[in-house]
């Protein structure tokens, strides 16, 4: 048997119980899933028979380690069994061992199905602090042309969505998240338009983030052709916002973050709050790759890896078979980011 080699894990540290049961309700046209760097795509495994033993499995060996539940991947919501049954082995470790947050990133599909309402309760009964609610424009043909919900999706129209942000909203805390670019929110003008849109809805908090600067590493296809045609800055947006009267008049800083691939300035404008945020993937997979765990992912193949490439740094798992490790806690840094 192979030695045990210590890893040091950053703390806080996030967990995702990678959601790849099936593909997602929604083709957006930057999606990080279609990307290519030349490493697996965890997008394309679904979970065998025996996942949720695994996925039990990998919780046990957490133990006593802090983490935050960030729960995302594909749409988690397009597949309601697998839903259930992953909050129900996410809540029993965190009735053994130290969770600190859960938040869930979403584009709302399921919500809007005949389950919605029991996904919600469970939510709410799970003790979700948060869900971030993807809509990259406040007009659901402009939010389409972005998102592309396959057929069939009621969540793409507009009384659909907002009736179902009003459902959330009751149990559960919203954010809604905005990636800006082209044809979408691209400047002050939009910017203030999305704003004015989510206030109606009775949203407190929007987070507006720039596509991901992608490097070196990723091939030139039509996903990255896509985000380097469409980008629009976030520093410059945010100079946009800070250079106008009115926005400067209504709003004040709440403080901002530098994490350990991401920047972010929160301010709170008329009583909302506003994230502006910008993220660095090939930073992001340097601190992936430097032999002290950032981020821990369980796939759907069974592993718990520390990064989003389902075959590379695997902690625990069978593909390829992993070195033996013992997790343990480094010394808190900022390790809260942008790719959930
Ligand atoms: S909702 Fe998320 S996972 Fe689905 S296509 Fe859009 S970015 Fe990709």
């Amino acid at each position: 048997m192979a030695a045990r080699r210590p890893q040091l894990v950053a703390q806080p540290v996030t967990f995702t119980p990678y959601a790849s049961s099936r593909p997602c309700s929604a083709r957006c046209r930057f999606c990080s899933e279609t990307l290519a760097d030349g490493g697996a795509h965890a997008a394309g495994l679904r979970p065998r028979a025996d996942y949720f033993d695994r996925l039990r499995a990998a919780l046990a060996a957490l133990r006593g380690l802090p983490l935050s539940y960030s729960l995302s991947g594909l749409e988690t919501t397009d597949d309601a069994a697998w839903m259930l049954a992953m909050l129900d082995a996410l809540q029993e470790h965190a009735g053994r061992s130290p969770v600190e947050n859960s938040v869930l990133y979403s584009n709302g599909a399921g919500f809007a199905g005949s389950v919605g309402g029991r996904l919600i309760e469970r939510l709410h009964g799970f003790g979700l602090d948060w869900i971030e609610l993807s809509r990259h424009h406040f007009a659901a043909g402009a939010n389409q042309a972005i998102m592309r919900f396959r057929d069939g999706q009621t969540i793409a129209a507009q009384a659909c969505f907002e009736d179902t942000l009003a459902q959330l909203s009751r149990q559960l805390v919203v954010k809604l998240v905005c990636i800006v670019q082209q044809g979408g929110v691209a400047d002050l003008a939009s910017l203030k338009a999305y704003l004015d849109w989510a206030a109606q809805q009775g949203v407190g908090a929007v987070i507006l983030r720039e596509f991901s600067q992608l490097g070196p590493t990723y091939r030139d296809n039509v996903t990255a052709r896509y985000i380097a045609s469409a980008r629009v800055a976030m520093d410059d947006l945010l100079a946009a916002c800070l250079a106008d009267p009115e926005f400067t008049a209504h709003s004040r800083l709440r403080h901002a973050t530098s994490g350990y691939y991401f920047w972010n300035v929160v301010l709170d404008f008329r009583g909302m709050e506003i994230t502006f945020e910008a993220s660095d993937y090939t930073r992001m997979h340097h601190r992936h790759d430097s032999g002290r765990v950032y981020k821990l992912v369980f796939h759907a193949n069974g592993n718990l890896c520390s990064g989003w490439d389902p075959r590379r740094n695997v902690l625990l798992g069978t593909e390829p078979a992993p070195a033996h490790v013992t997790l343990m806690r480094a010394s808190r840094s900022t390790n809260e980011g942008p790719r959930p």
